[in-house]
């Protein structure tokens, strides 16, 4: 009995240990087709989308590599600007609410035509070459009617019109048209009358005005400009005395002065600083300022003059012809480097004025050196001079 139950046993268990055995033979039969069907799948995909994304590969390399060099010249056209930038950004200390804003005028004249393809940058360039070229095409034609000049007429006409292309292709306000229709204050030889603005006041004026006529942005009327750093020399006080001296030098050269204020107590907005001029239909107005900087190594003299605009237009060609006049003849008499002339559109008292304005930083007063000498009575002396004599060299024939 017993053995029976044992044999009955032994048998089931063998039954069993068989079917375990294949059923676990079936799945490793199966697992395996499953794993070969896999590899020979994916083998298959790879080789075909090998084939076909070999072409497109050898496309996506090329375009990358245009892009590189796009993206290579932009970064060249950024750091240039940037370099520009900084040069101008150290002169802009004394009109500290200004926002960063540089103008690019100053670049736009030094831009390479050749790189118009490459961004909307370059068209605002494109277009005050444009505007250089035609000066340049005008004044030639007056000048003489040689070979050599025809040939440069041909280049510069060429140019013009890839420029105008360049130009047309973004759809933004052409300031050249802007230029071109506007009636532009000529150079006046018998009006000798010329305003003197002295910067600022001896108390800051933070009520606002707009910057320009029509425009909806607003700025404080002043800041209070700057002080000497080791003298403590308030800037007004420094622009004052150099004011006052000035207006005595260009009466003896025989013009006619108006200050638009004589009184250090006096706040004046910079649209009530500009309507004296426009009043007084000034050959120029020139506006007294010194500058200040965080790097107390700038040093320097630098002329403000209005960037082209719309509302500067009319009076851009002649602020700048006198302001490169006034610049170098200064710093040339006075033996102090000469940071150039600095285009600017967030100026209110340019974009306000209606007749020739420039605006000059006779240095800085956060430089040790340059804060002793502006408060030295002989260096104002010579600054007054050298701008008197600039003055004199813009405004006679
Ligand atoms: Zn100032």
């Amino acid at each position: 009995m017993i053995k029976g139950v044992l044999n009955m046993v032994r048998k089931s268990y063998k039954k069993t240990k068989t079917r375990i055995r294949k059923k676990r033979k079936n799945k490793f039969f199966s697992y395996a087709v499953i794993f070969i069907w896999v590899i020979l799948l994916g083998t298959s995909i790879g080789i075909y989308s090998y084939n076909h994304s070999n072409k497109h590969t050898k496309m996506v390399i090329a375009a990358t590599d245009n892009k590189n060099q796009n993206n290579r010249k932009s970064d060249d056209n950024r750091l240039n600007k940037q370099n520009v930038d900084n040069k101008s950004s150290k002169n802009d200390k004394s009109d500290k609410k200004d926002n960063n804003v540089k103008e690019k005028g100053s670049i736009k004249e030094k831009s390479n035509i050749t790189d118009k393809k490459d961004s909307s940058i370059k068209k605002k360039e494109a277009i005050s070459v444009v505007i250089d070229s035609n000066k340049k095409v005008e004044n030639k034609k007056v000048e003489n009617k040689n070979t050599q000049q025809s040939t440069t007429e041909q280049k510069t006409k060429s140019t013009t019109i890839e420029n105008k292309e360049a130009s047309k292709s973004k759809g933004t306000e052409n300031a050249k048209d802007t230029y071109d229709n506007v009636k532009k204050v000529k150079f006046n030889a018998e009006n000798k009358v010329i305003v003197i603005d002295p910067g600022h006041a001896d108390h800051p004026n933070l009520e606002k005005e707009p910057i320009a006529p029509g425009s909806k942005t607003m700025k404080i009327k002043d800041g209070g400009g700057t002080r000497g750093t080791f003298t403590k020399t308030p800037e007004y006080v420094v622009a004052m005395k150099v004011a006052k001296k000035l207006k005595t030098l260009l009466e003896q050269k025989g013009f006619t002065v108006i200050m638009t204020k004589t009184d250090n107590s006096v706040s004046l907005g910079n649209v009530e600083r500009a309507e004296i001029g426009n009043k007084a239909n000034a050959a120029l107005v020139i506006r007294i300022h010194a500058d200040g900087a965080a790097n107390a190594s700038a040093h320097g003299a630098s002329m403000l003059v209005p960037a082209l605009t719309k509302c500067t237009a009319p009076i851009y060609d002649e602020s700048k012809r006198c302001g490169k006049i006034v610049i170098d003849t200064l710093t040339k008499e006075v033996g102090m480097y000469n940071r150039g002339v600095v285009y600017r559109k967030d100026i209110t008292g340019f974009n306000w004025s209606k007749v020739p304005v420039i605006l000059i930083e006779m240095g800085f007063m956060t430089n040790e050196q340059e804060d002793h000498l502006l408060n030295s009575p002989d260096y104002q002396d010579s600054i007054a001079k050298g701008l008197a004599d600039g003055i004199q060299k813009a405004l006679t024939p």
